[in-house]
């Protein structure tokens, strides 16, 4: 799994999208990106990506191929009032923004304002800047406060969740409350660098090792989770999406 020529640490500097796909073949996910995706990418998410590009934590960056398949789905699913956890620099999160209705809404948590911060001018020259309420802070709490007003419930058609993968099944079991009856949540990275299918003491780069039981964990959990149907997409980093059905 680990690619010998990459640098020692895995977390920092990684300049080739070949890392961001579970594809096993580099050319195959190039091709995808020259043919199909770059050519339709938004000029600001361009520029979103290529800023990100720089930034030392780019490894945690959404891909455009992603972007790509949130913007497609946001539009089937006709949402109109998201909610995103974790937004980095926020190319998932102005993917969102352009795939949304004028008058469409997302709220926004990170703990880090300046993540945000560095996306946010290009996220204004897009236009779109208006469509995000961003908060910061630890989203868990947030969540719980929202919980606590019972019309914050069933508020969004859509949720995305790209943040510390140790929680998720915390996020879970708030966000369901949150989302409608009928609306989708999209955990990202549900297949955390194929190591949920390895042997514990195979190799794999270090920040993916302490992660991968609490992923299996969450995987296991929704498989049983009979509030939801469930689709595992093995896209980029495996995105687990959830339709909410009672
Ligand atoms: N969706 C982003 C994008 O499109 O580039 C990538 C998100 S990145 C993988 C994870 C983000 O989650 C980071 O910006 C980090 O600050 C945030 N985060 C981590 N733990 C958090 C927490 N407890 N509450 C809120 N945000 C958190
Ligand atoms: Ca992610």
């Amino acid at each position: 799994m680990a690619n010998e020529d990459e640098p020692k640490n895995h977390l920092l500097g990684i300049r080739n999208l070949s890392h961001k796909t579970l594809l096993q073949s580099d050319a195959l996910y190039q091709y995808i990106l020259e043919t199909s995706v770059y050519p339709r990418e938004h000029e600001c998410l361009k520029e979103l990506r290529e800023m990100t590009e720089k930034h030392p934590r780019n490894l945690m960056a959404t891909p455009p191929d992603e972007g790509q398949f949130l913007s497609m789905l946001i539009k089937l699913i006709n949402a109109k009032n998201t909610l995103e956890i974790g937004v980095y620099t926020g190319y998932s999160l102005l993917s969102t923004a352009l795939a949304l209705p004028p008058d469409g809404k997302i709220l926004a948590l990170d703990l880090n304002r300046e993540f945000y911060e560095l996306g946010l001018p290009i996220i204004e020259r897009a236009g779109v800047a208006h469509k995000i309420d961003f908060r910061e802070g630890p989203a868990l709490p947030f969540l719980d406060q929202l919980l606590k007003d019972e019309n914050k419930k069933e508020q969004f058609d859509f949720v995305f969740v790209d943040a510390d993968k140790n929680n998720y099944l915390n996020y879970h079991k708030r966000v369901i409350d949150l989302v409608k009856v009928g609306g989708m949540i999209g955990y990202d990275n549900t297949l955390w660098a194929g190591s949920v299918a390895v042997p514990p003491d195979a190799p794999m780069m270090d920040y993916v090792k302490p992660l991968r039981g609490y992923v299996m964990e969450f995987n296991k959990y929704l498989a049983q989770d009979t509030r939801i149907e469930i689709c595992q997409l093995p896209v980029v980093d495996g995105i687990t999406l959830c339709r909410r059905i009672i």
